[in-house]
């Protein structure tokens, strides 16, 4: 049996079509239903339904074989304990620093919020800026139009939630795409099943195109 870990929404959205090429179609949808293990058309398949950001930990600890997490949640809870083998280009967006429109630009010290704690931390260490960051689980947009910080770190797509918010993008962090990971004990020991399913991926891929920028 493989378990593959994967969150609702739009990862999971972006994941099915990927999914039925490899003839693994899940036999309920979680969005109208509260199972957190599906089965699927595989029998030898099956999907654990999780929050995005416990996708690497249910991996690194082998409670999933495989799982597909947004390279922003990978980053951030760092992926030296997982393999990370296919880039999977689906849920593209950009990590980014935002502020008000009216802000200035960044100097000297920062109050940032965002729930990417340590990405955060790392990339104003990286250009010698002095962060002070807030960890916030959600709404971050709210956090300059309320003086709790200068900026916010958060994933931008359309740009539409910060411009309703008087927001707008300034720095470019990285570009997020979604990734396969996969445990390392599980690499060697369903080493056969793991290898196929990868090739299943990667020649699903090979025939999409472009590719998110990198
Ligand atoms: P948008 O208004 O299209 O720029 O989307 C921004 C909002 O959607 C923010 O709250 C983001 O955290 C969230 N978001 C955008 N892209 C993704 C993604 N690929 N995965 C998870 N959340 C996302």
């Amino acid at each position: 049996m493989l378990t593959i870990a994967v969150s609702k929404g739009r990862i999971y959205e972006e994941a099915l079509p990927l999914l039925a090429e490899a003839g693994i179609t899940p036999l309920d949808d979680p969005a109208t239903c509260r199972k957190l293990i599906l089965q699927t058309t595989r029998p030898d398949v099956q999907l654990v339904i999780i929050r995005a950001t416990d996708v690497p930990t249910f991996v690194e600890y082998g409670a999933a074989d495989l799982g597909i997490a947004g390279k922003d949640v990978l980053l951030e809870h760092g992926a030296d304990s997982l393999y990370e083998p296919l880039d999977l280009n689906i849920a593209c967006c950009r990590l980014m620093t935002a502020a008000h429109k009216d802000a200035p630009a960044i100097s000297g010290r920062v109050r940032v919020a965002t729930k990417y704690v340590n990405t955060a931390q790392r990339y104003f260490a990286e250009l010698g800026i002095q962060a002070e960051i807030i960890k916030l689980y959600g709404s971050m947009e709210l956090a300059p139009l309320v003086g709790l910080a200068d900026c916010i770190v958060d994933l931008v797509d359309t740009g539409n939630t910060l411009k309703a918010n008087n927001l707008e993008p300034r720095e470019l962090i990285m570009n997020i795409s979604s990734r396969l990971v996969v445990n390392k004990a599980a690499m060697k020991m369903k080493n056969k099943a793991i290898a196929e399913l990868l090739d299943q991926f990667e020649q699903t891929l090979a025939k999409r195109c472009p590719p998110c920028p990198t």
